[in-house]
């Protein structure tokens, strides 16, 4: 097993050189030169492991150039309870007869990206050592709040490693701000930016990709890479919990070897549910993809009519970590249903880098269709759900995961389809604890310390202490500087 790009299928690079670059030169994304398969015989036998068995299992048939020791390394390194509070890293709640909740935000930031988060850094000072980069490696993220302070956490006092975060000043939740400014480790930077998401993005690239800058951080013994959802070393973490979460019905007893199931996932970058689609086809038995979004439907549009159309008003919703009009993972899905066509890769994603639109051809809407159902719901729609939720099962969802089962409702409504579901729960409601109160019909009008004592008197869920624990924290990082002054900011970290 190889690695090879989407805009150049004679890239050939091995896990470890995927994982350190993070993206190709061609700016393609790396993917697997095949995708693994795994049988039913597999499947009984992952039932009687536990969750960090499961996950050697899987990415031992991806990272193949990594041997079984390293894996196992990186594996009991990130999925522990030292940073998980329950040893099952990825808890799977009944929620209703033939509907569960995978939920993944028992990490140390309480929301998803923490699964593949805690394992990066592992993966890749794991592979900056098997390929003999001898650089330290900068991370630099821009964040719209989540991917910060999981990437935070988890490249904290990492050795061999650097990670600077810039959030919009603006853009984030209270707690958000609160979780990035007192983060502690030696090796951290964060800073917020005058200017939205956009402009800490941007900036952010504008650095990544120029040279001068590149040569500088070179001759001092540095190396940029990513900790974003295009990279393999994070994508291929969340493979495992769609195996680990069929193979552990199948051992309580709550569907048959070989029976179908459906997954829900709310969807924002669609890394999230497109690891779901490679867990289906190594193997695991799953009837319909279910992709959620929210008021920026530009997915739902694009699945149900193979429009790619970005050019659109963007909406500030409270599930922000949704609010995403440039999906950049769909692009390994389509390089996957076109039959590896680079040239085609190529045409469509020139054509949305210059007019915001491209439209697939038949049989690839064809493929579309078969496998994915799209649906979208707004602000008020949200809450609704979620107090239906907490009403009728005492079940309190947060934000993002009331957009995903709010459309496997209506989902349900359409197709009258009653096949066992998997929801995708992707943050615990403490992270969105003023817009969940909200749902439910309390006042607000108080500080976030307030709100998550307040949620936790309605919901009954233990507080994670890892929030609790921000109440008395000091805030180290208070800089606000221009989108201009983020090249200095980075150098001046260094200490170049
Ligand atoms: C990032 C995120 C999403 C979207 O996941 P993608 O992989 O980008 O589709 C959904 N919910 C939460 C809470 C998130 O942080």
């Amino acid at each position: 097993m190889y690695y090879k790009s989407t805009r150049d299928s004679s890239v050939n690079v091995s896990s470890a050189q995927a994982i350190a670059q993070g993206i190709s030169v061609d700016g393609g994304l790396f993917v697997p030169s095949e995708i693994p398969s795994i049988t039913m015989e597999d499947i009984k036998k992952l039932g009687g492991m536990d969750y960090r068995e499961r996950a050697v299992f899987v990415f031992s048939k991806f990272l193949t150039d990594y041997s079984e020791d390293e894996i196992t390394y990186c594996v009991e390194g990130a999925y522990n309870t030292k940073s998980f509070d329950s040893d099952n890293i990825a808890e799977l709640a009944h929620l209703f007869d033939g509907t569960y909740m995978l939920e993944l935000w028992h990490g140390p930031t309480c929301a998803f990206k923490d699964m593949a988060l805690q394992i990066l850094p592992y993966l890749l000072t794991t592979a900056t050592k098997k390929i003999n980069l001898e650089k330290k490696v900068v991370i630099l993220v821009a964040t719209s709040g989540d991917t910060g302070k999981a990437a935070l956490e988890g490249f904290k006092d990492v050795e061999g490693t650097s990670i600077l975060v810039f959030y919009p000043d603006n853009g984030v939740s209270a707690m958000q701000k609160k979780q990035m400014t007192t983060q502690e480790g030696s090796n951290v930077g964060v800073c917020a930016i005058k200017g939205n998401f956009d402009d800490a993005q941007n900036g952010v690239k504008a650095i990544f990709t120029n040279d001068e800058i590149k040569q500088q951080l070179d001759k001092n013994g540095f190396m940029f890479s990513s900790a974003n959802s295009i990279n393999w070393g994070r994508l291929s973490p969340q493979i495992v919990y769609y195996v680990s979460c069929y193979a552990q019905l199948l051992a309580d007893g709550q569907i048959d070897e070989g029976e179908k199931i459906n997954i829900v996932v709310p969807t924002g970058n669609f890394g999230n549910i497109l690891a779901a689609y490679y867990a289906k086809h190594m193997g695991v038995p799953v009837n319909k993809l279910i992709c959620a979004s929210n008021a920026n439907n530009v997915l739902t549009d694009f699945l149900t009519t193979g429009v790619y159309d970005r050019n659109r008003q963007f909406h500030a919703t409270i599930s922000p970590s949704m609010d995403i009009l440039i999906s950049s993972n769909l692009e390994r899905l389509l390089y996957l249903l076109c039959g590896e066509n680079d040239a085609q890769i190529r045409e469509w994603f020139g054509a949305l880098a210059q007019t915001g639109r491209y439209e697939v051809t038949e049989s690839v809407k064809k493929a579309l269709f078969d496998e994915f159902y799209a649906g979208c719901c707004d602000d008020e729609q949200t809450k609704a759900t979620i107090k239906e939720y907490y009403d009728k099962f005492s079940y309190t969802c947060d934000t993002h995961t009331a957009v995903a089962v709010k459309v496997y409702e209506d989902y349900v409504k359409a197709t009258g389809d009653t096949t066992k579901t998997v929801i995708a729960s992707t943050a615990s409601p403490y992270k969105f604890s003023g817009s969940v109160l909200s749902a439910i019909g309390k006042g607000t009008d108080m500080d976030e310390f307030d709100l998550v004592d307040e949620l936790a008197q309605c919901s009954k869920l233990p507080v994670p202490d890892s929030l609790a624990a921000l109440k008395t924290k000091s805030v180290r990082f208070d800089k606000v500087i221009d989108k201009s002054e983020m090249k200095d900011f980075v150098f001046e970290t260094l200490g170049i």
